[in-house]
């Protein structure tokens, strides 16, 4: 099943590559609101396979800017670092034994199309998969844990590296939540629909430029064990989001570093569920002037 945020509510997203409204076609049984599915996901996902013959309009007929967050307000954000060997090696930092889990404020997640202010200072990419917690709980078992999966979604972890290394202490969660720094989307795709939900690709390129590329089989914690692992501390709720680590390619481990600049096009893809565009643009010194509304189109679904 591929769903999506658009125009701030819940559509199917049929095989036909139409798009259906659920609330609609249900006679107003779920909400339109995707974040308040996300508690009766699998009913949701019984009533929308009913719902696949049904015509709509062509998802290719979707202005980008109507494309909202998958799950524009999870009570949750995990993220998780340093979770491919090889960028953990970039890093120059040693493959952890356990996971490696900071957040991303709730502030940052925007929509898979628009653009994103540079803040002062160096600001890196990181391509993830993105998985969204169903049906949530403690103490996951690892072969229960995609069961508990509503869907994969692509996201990127920007980061702005000069924050985040600058203290005594990584300083990750603020240095990864500038606004526009968790954009998600376009698709929430169900587990099943992929071949291999343990084993997906996905990357970056910039202007063109292929920069990451990787695949989420060389995870150090693939997603059943960091859904076991984070269950164990906290419970996972309905809607919560987890950012899954990215793969090597990221500007601050090339020599020279490389970070992004304004006017740089960021274009992050993952098979199966297609690609974000993001336009980098320089922060304005005042608050007045064509800068304002800098997330026009990003944050819709956020109220
Ligand atoms: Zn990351």
């Amino acid at each position: 099943m591929r769903l999506a945020n658009i125009s701030n509510r819940l559509k199917l997203v049929t095989a036909d590559s139409e798009v259906i409204d659920i609330s609609q076609e249900t006679g107003g049984r779920f909400s339109p609101r995707i974040q308040e599915c996300y508690e009766r996901w699998d009913e949701l996902l019984d009533v929308a396979a009913t719902l696949q013959n049904t015509s709509g309009k062509p998802l290719s007929q979707v202005p980008r800017q109507e494309f909202g967050i998958p799950a524009p307000q999870p009570r949750q954000v995990f993220a998780i670092g340093l979770n491919y060997a090889a960028h953990a090696a970039e890093a120059s930092l040693a493959v952890p034994e356990n996971l490696t889990v900071f957040t991303k404020f709730a502030s940052s997640l925007a929509g898979p199309y628009g653009s994103i202010t540079l803040p002062q200072g160096t600001v890196d990419w990181e391509v993830e998969l993105v998985a969204v917690i169903g049906r949530g709980g403690r103490h996951i078992p690892v072969e229960e844990a995609w069961n508990r999966v509503a869907g994969l979604s692509i996201g990127q972890d920007l980061s702005e590296r000069t924050m985040q290394s600058a203290g005594p202490a990584p300083q990750y969660s603020l240095a990864k939540s500038f606004p526009g720094f968790g954009p998600i989307g376009p698709l929430l795709v169900t587990p099943d629909e992929f071949e291999d939900p343990d084993s997906i690709e996905l990357g970056c390129s910039i202007n063109g430029e292929l920069v990451q590329k990787g695949n989420t089989s060389d995870m150090v914690f693939p997603v059943p064990e960091i859904i076991a692992r984070l269950s164990r501390i906290t419970p996972l709720l309905p809607g919560d989001v987890i950012f899954t680590g990215t793969p090597p390619g990221v500007g601050v481990g090339r020599v020279p570093q490389r970070f992004l600049t304004a006017g740089d096009e960021l274009v992050t893809y993952m098979r199966g569920v297609g690609e974000m565009r993001h336009r980098m643009q320089a922060r304005q010194e005042s608050g007045t002037g064509p800068g304002r509304g800098r997330f026009r189109g990003m944050n819709k679904g956020v109220q």
